[in-house]
């Protein structure tokens, strides 16, 4: 039988409620168990691919192609395990489901409420996750106790643990601590508040994980117990971590909270086996191979959040190569405005990320131009990939005025365009080129080293696609299509032939990449950008030993 963990949050959000998730889920399937992690979001959009990143942060995808939460990344990254469409609902599609069975007349006449309907509705979803291969499931609940808008899911899990008994479902609440500088104290009111308010919906939280800035000390745990209810030991804290989001299931394992969650849940406490993970991160933490700065040119710059992925997997890249990855976070509007000499000078290598619309984007060729003629290492994701096409027609095949149609639909050259199975589409959610496919590498080329395989799969999100009339044209003047659908018809790697890196990709490989498995390409990338160069005392940096 799956049994399950029920994680809320309270006081305030951004938590970090997807980290801790994450953390957990490590932990317990190093003590040897199959777990499964579930978002649940109460926002009315069926899902956040159709929210601005700006809204939302990064629209992650799984690889059977559902859009979700960010967080789903952290599950992925943390556990190696690969989220599914189960993994992420929101009360839009809870609505939408009951809705659809209301108009096919399922409810038999009788009045369609949220309880018992979306109620019920809610507990099928999570219910979803109960398999053979599933020991625990970890259900998040986006969020802050005390929105309106979460109150069925609330409803919907006291239910469900009503149901399941103690022993088979536990209500993990996340708050926080926070640290009053005037009166130099950690305060535990604004927690025992939220308990309070989950305790008015009948939730009395098993345990306590406090976010906090100091430790606490004993005499606030004694309080968080007294009058949170909750055992003195089950009051845990999460303290923010010094250097890396992947100290906190260390920290969490000091505590032993993987292992009291196991005995409440009637589980046996096996070993912890954490020694790759340890060391992983005495790499990342203390690399020994310097520095390499990696300039990142997007258009959602000020939201950090909205290239999560990216930014992780360029991290994965560092600590597999040993060394520590800076980035320079660049607004492309701002290269439109002040010119690459000014904002790209001095970095190691340069990345484009996807995106949509053309806020930004001559910024985003410009920058490109520049990593092509200064031989400076380039990797182009999704719209990044659109845009490297650009700039090559424009730049290096004459092609004057040359786009993609997603911007300028009457241009004269549109080497990006919509795919064929675009055309008919007309809703936007959910109606991308979405999930995994397979491409087959080229010999010889950047990726099929990196890769180190002949044949990969990837992770998708487009709808526009190279545009076959100009791959001639484009090939003649030194660009190489040197990762194609099995079919070949569709172009998903470019590369240019005299330049030491520059590999653009139609996917997104952020998806894939984890702390203890970096993506071939970032660790390609990033071993490209930190190879031989000048460093401040005039020495040359021998990178031959860098590890591949
Ligand atoms: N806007 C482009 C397309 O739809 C690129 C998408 C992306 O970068 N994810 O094809």
């Amino acid at each position: 039988m799956t049994k399950h963990i029920f994680i809320t949050g309270g006081v305030v959000s951004s938590l970090g409620k997807g980290l801790t998730s994450a953390s957990l889920a490590l932990l317990l399937s190093r003590r040897g168990y199959r777990v499964k992690l579930q978002k649940v979001d109460p926002y009315l959009n069926v899902d956040p691919g159709t929210m601005s990143p700006f809204q939302h942060g990064e629209v992650y995808v799984t690889e059977d192609g559902a859009e979700t939460d960010l967080d789903l990344g952290h599950y992925e990254r943390f556990t190696g395990v690969n989220c599914t469409q189960e993994s992420n609902f929101t009360t839009g599609r809870v609505y939408q489901n009951v809705i659809a069975r209301e108009r096919e007349g399922q409810y038999l006449g009788k009045t369609v409420q949220v309880i018992p309907h979306i109620t019920d509705e809610i507990n099928s979803l999570i219910r979803a996750l109960d398999a053979d291969d599933v020991d625990i499931a970890i259900t998040e609940i986006g969020g802050t106790a005390g929105d309106i808008e979460s109150l069925p899911f609330l409803e919907a899990i006291r239910q469900y643990r009503q149901e399941i008994g103690r022993s088979n479902g536990l209500f993990l609440h996340m708050t926080l601590v926070p640290y009053l500088q005037a009166a130099g104290e950690l305060k535990t009111k604004p927690s025992q508040q939220s308990v309070g308010i989950l305790r008015t919906i009948g939730i009395s939280p098993d345990m306590l994980i406090c976010r906090c800035e100091h430790s606490l000390l004993d005499e606030h745990r004694q309080k968080l117990a007294l009058f949170c209810n909750v055992e003195l030991d089950l009051v845990f804290e999460e303290k923010d971590v010094d250097h890396s989001i992947y100290e906190v299931p260390v920290e969490l394992a000091k505590q032993n909270v993987d292992a009291r969650i196991l005995e409440m849940l009637d589980l046996p406490v096996n070993a912890l086996e954490m020694n790759d993970w340890t060391r992983m991160l005495e790499t990342l933490i203390h690399p020994a191979s310097g520095k390499v700065e990696i300039a990142v040119v997007g258009k959602y710059i000020g939201l950090q959040d909205a290239y999560k992925s990216i930014y992780e997997a360029l991290t994965h890249g560092g600590s597999a190569n040993d060394v520590k990855v800076d980035y320079r976070m660049i607004e492309s509007e701002d290269i439109e405005s002040d010119g690459c000499d000014t904002i790209l000078k001095g970095v190691d290598g340069i990345l484009v990320p996807g995106g949509f619309g053309d806020r930004g984007i001559e910024g985003k060729i410009s920058a490109i131009q520049y990593a092509r003629e200064n031989d400076i290492p380039f990797l182009g994701i999704c719209l990044g990939m659109q845009c490297a096409v650009m700039e090559f027609a424009r730049n290096v095949c004459g092609l004057s005025g040359a786009n993609t149609t997603e911007i300028d639909e009457h241009t004269p050259h549109p080497v990006i365009d919509l795919m064929e199975e675009q055309r008919a589409v007309t809703d936007m959610g959910g109606t991308m080129r979405l999930g995994t496919y397979l491409c087959k590498l080229g010999d010889g080329s950047h990726a099929a080293r990196a890769y180190g395989m002949p044949e990969i799969s990837e992770r998708h999100r487009h709808r526009y696609e190279f545009n076959n009339a100009y791959r001639e044209q484009m090939q003649q003047k030194g660009m190489t299509f040197t990762g194609l659908s099995p079919d070949g018809n569709l172009v998903e790697v470019i590369e240019i032939k005299d330049h030491p890196w520059f590999v653009a990709c139609q996917f997104h490989p952020e998806f894939q990449s984890t702390p203890l498995n970096a993506h071939p390409l970032f660790l390609d990338f990033i071993k490209a950008s930190s190879g031989p160069r000048i460093v401040e005392t005039g020495s040359a940096i021998d990178r031959s030993a860098v590890r591949h």
